[in-house]
């Protein structure tokens, strides 16, 4: 069927739905709120690194411009900064990616523009959702954590926070040695929070991306609200002392007369709250509205989930518009089945490395810093969610996981 879909959005999720569709002939327009020409000067949107799986989506859809081997990483260095500070690496079996979303963003509404694609620059309201999706035989919402998520009612058994878990402080700088290879570190202060370092593709190159995960109430917290602008000296000189003492391992990695944000607009600082909203909502005019990307799942950024998940998701409403007759609830219910177990998994994933680790995830831990395999399989995981919730979600589960890895190891 020829469908003609409204994609209300064009971040990852609306992009790739866009390109998707446009890739199997079908009829796309992408509504959005931002020029392409606005993102070049914007302040900092996210840090995102694509898993290689998210990297494949892209070759299929034939928009990636940044493939270039240097421009990737092979793997993750862990550092736990306990009094005996435990440290493992896990290796990806493909590179994966970061770009920032102020350069790909408006690449991929290039590439859907020129290949007939219609993008129309407006800011949608609530109120203007019927008459849109009267114009479409679908209409998809993907605005990010904007107020037009409220159209679709939140899932409470999977929405078990009201309040932000971390205080987020990120930033892209220069300044930071990056191994050769290059990979991603993940460095975890017990009680504080995590700091995420991820080589990523910028205006002038590479620069790296620190990510502060920090626990409300911890001792990095007040980085998330520290004001930049008004003394960017007394800025970086705190955001030093606390690297210093929280990860050291990443301080050490650090020019400190190099150091500084990449550009005076790099820099990010606030919280998500986790959120898994309903897949559709049926208008009165008896239209179905599809939820997509965050406005469907917010999940905190630190296992980097969001946009994978973002444009896995896109693929199974393209795949199911592109089989579907009759773009009806039915077809809601089938597109809802075709993806909650990935995002499920991401959310619950996230959202149990969000709590104070139990006695099993220590365990684990401790069993990855002397098992390479084990380490290998959970980076791996980063790319099927899902996978990683089989393997973990229970401490019986996390045994099974152990004792298997041990027994191949011990045969091989
Ligand atoms: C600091 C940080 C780090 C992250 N790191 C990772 C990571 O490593 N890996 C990962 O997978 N995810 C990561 N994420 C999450 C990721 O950024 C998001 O999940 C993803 O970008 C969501 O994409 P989206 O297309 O759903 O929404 P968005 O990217 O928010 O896009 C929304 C689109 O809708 C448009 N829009 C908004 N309101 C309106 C309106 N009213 N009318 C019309 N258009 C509108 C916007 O202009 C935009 O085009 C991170 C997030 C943060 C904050």
């Amino acid at each position: 069927m020829a469908h003609n879909v409204g994609i209300v959005g064009a971040g990852i999720a609306g992009l790739h739905l866009g390109l998707y569709l446009q890739k199997h002939g079908l009829n796309a327009t992408i509504i959005t709120d931002r020029e392409p020409e606005s993102y070049r000067d914007s302040r900092l949107l996210n840090t995102v690194a694509h898993h290689h799986i998210t990297l494949a989506r892209e070759d299929y859809l034939g928009v990636n411009h940044w493939a270039a081997p240097e421009l990737h990483y092979t793997h993750h260095d862990h550092f736990f900064n306990f009094p005996d500070p435990i440290r493992f690496r896990g290796d990806f079996t493909k590179p994966s990616r970061a770009v920032d979303y102020r350069i790909y963003l408006p690449a991929l509404m290039a590439d859907f523009a020129e290949r007939g694609g219609n993008i129309e620059i407006a800011k949608i309201d609530s109120k203007d959702i019927a008459a849109l999706a009267d114009r479409f035989d679908l209409l998809v919402v993907s605005t990010g954590k904007t107020a037009l998520g409220e159209l679709f009612t939140y899932m409470p058994e999977h929405t078990p926070f009201s309040q932000p878990q971390r205080k987020l402080c990120v930033g892209l700088y220069t300044g930071v040695k990056q191994a050769d290879p290059m990979g991603v570190t993940l460095s975890v202060s017990p009680g504080h929070g995590e700091l995420i370092v991820i080589p990523t593709v910028t205006f002038d190159g590479i620069a790296t991306a620190l990510l502060m995960e920090n626990i409300p109430g911890g001792d990095l917290e007040e980085m998330a609200s520290l004001d930049y602008e008004s003394d960017p000296k007394h800025f970086l000189q705190t955001l030093l002392d606390k690297l210093e003492k929280h990860h050291p391992s990443v301080f050490d990695r650090i020019d400190t007369t190099n150091f500084g944000l990449a550009q005076p607009q790099d820099l990010l600082q606030g919280s998500v709250v986790p959120t898994v909203r309903n897949t559709y909502v049926e208008l009165d005019n008896g239209k179905c509205v599809i939820a997509l990307g965050d406005v469907h799942t917010v999940v905190d950024p630190v296992m980097g989930q969001g946009a994978n998940i973002a444009s896995y998701s896109a693929f199974a409403v393209g795949e199911k518009i592109v089989q579907s007759d009759v773009l009806d609830s039915r077809f809601c219910e089938k597109v809802e089945w075709a993806r909650q177990d990935r995002i499920l998994g991401a959310a619950r994933w996230t959202n149990l490395m969000l709590g104070p680790p139990s006695e099993a995830i220590g365990m684990l831990i401790g069993n990855m810093a002397q098992n390479k395999a084990l380490a290998d399989e959970f980076t791996e995981n980063f790319n099927y969610p899902e996978k990683q919730w089989d393997c973990i979600s229970t401490p019986e589960r996390i045994h099974t996981w152990i004792a298997k890895s041990q027994q191949v190891g011990a045969a091989a």
